[in-house]
């Protein structure tokens, strides 16, 4: 079963100097019990996806299909009751949880709008979740900021899955939070998500975090998808020359291997969505280019991994990766070496 189905979304601004295009055609799926890791720079319009799909933005274009219903087009007043499926984790805790409830008050709120608990029953749920989340029952008694930063985002996630949503959207969710806290964190997301099985958005620049937690991975750069694979195949082969900069950039645990491997320099900062680059949105920073990539985009296409029943596939949006896969190291092309970030 599907969770999440994202079509060709679009979100465009209007701003002084034209349009910004910060999501332009993005497609994916999240299966039920899948965690996709949505992965790009700071800029990239990936938690402009994350706020189309739990409709906090509203798409310019395409459709979002949570459960199997198109929730782009739905009134306020239709989306309400399905607003349960889907919930978002914020990247600052602080911000989403309001300073004048209890936490109590807090974690059972989407159980009384959506009339899923009468009051004991919602009061034990609160307990129950707390626990879950690891946090000791006596704070349902406090206000949020009374709380540390870890346990406010532990309430949050209590909050999303008290009503055992199809969906969760994990924008950012430990950024916020101190190095320390942040590992453990994610293993309660990790449990929660394994013993519950809810699709999950991950939405992050952390490659650990991502290879950790997520199944899939998708990489966007200036709004578009530029590749999406299976965790293990991405982080063992990448093809696309941005997700081998990506991860050629990424530390490993082991120092043997961090030394073995050459890292992929890119020059100058993303480009302004405002004035994305010509053809290949990637051209003016990829190591490989040639004049078809300043003309020519590059339209995202599925490479087999494998044959059979459930053989995964990977997407890839690049001229110069062949249809089985093989593709040019950018490591290794001339203009990766020497240039900066
Ligand atoms: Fe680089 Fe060209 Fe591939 Fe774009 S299409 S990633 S510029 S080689």
């Amino acid at each position: 079963m599907t969770a999440l189905e994202v079509r060709d979304l679009k979100r465009h601004f209007t701003a002084a100097g034209g349009t910004v295009r910060a999501v332009d055609g993005v497609s994916l799926t999240i299966r039920s019990g899948e965690v996709l890791g949505l992965v790009g720079e700071s800029g990239s319009g990936k938690s402009t996806v994350g706020r189309c799909v739990v409709r906090l933005d509203r798409p310019t274009g395409g459709s979002v299909l949570v459960n199997g219903t198109d929730v782009t087009t739905l009134s306020p007043r239709a989306l309400r009751p399905l607003r349960k499926d889907f919930h978002l984790v914020f990247q600052d805790p602080s911000s989403s949880l309001n300073p004048r409830m209890t936490i109590r008050q807090i974690i059972a709120e989407p159980l009384r709008l959506h009339r899923m608990a009468n009051r004991k029953e919602a009061s034990e749920r609160v307990d129950e979740l707390l626990a879950q989340v690891g946090l000791r029952p006596e704070l349902a008694d406090r206000n949020p900021h009374e709380l540390s930063g870890g346990q406010r985002q532990r309430i949050s996630i209590a909050r999303a899955l008290s009503v055992n949503p199809a969906l969760l959207v994990a924008d950012e969710p430990t950024s916020a939070l101190d190095v320390s806290v942040q590992a453990s964190v994610l293993n309660l997301l990790a449990d929660l998500q394994r013993e519950r099985g809810f699709g999950c958005l991950f939405i992050t620049h952390d490659l650990a975090a991502v290879e950790y937690l997520a199944d899939r991975i998708a990489v966007m750069y200036l709004g578009r998808i530029v590749e999406q694979a299976p965790a293990a195949d991405l982080f063992a082969a990448p093809k696309h020359p941005y997700t081998q900069a990506l991860l050629s950039a990424a530390p490993v645990p082991d120092p043997g291997e961090q030394r073995g491997r050459s890292r992929i320099v890119l020059g100058g900062d993303l480009p302004s969505p405002l004035d994305p680059p010509s053809g290949c949105h990637f051209h003016t920073r990829c190591p490989l280019v040639t004049d078809r990539c300043r003309t020519e985009a590059p339209a995202l296409r599925t490479l087999p991994l494998g044959s059979g029943p459930g053989a995964a596939e990977r997407e890839v949006a690049c001229h110069l990766v062949a249809d089985d896969g093989t593709v040019p190291d950018a490591a290794k092309a001339p203009a990766a070496a020497g240039t900066s970030v």
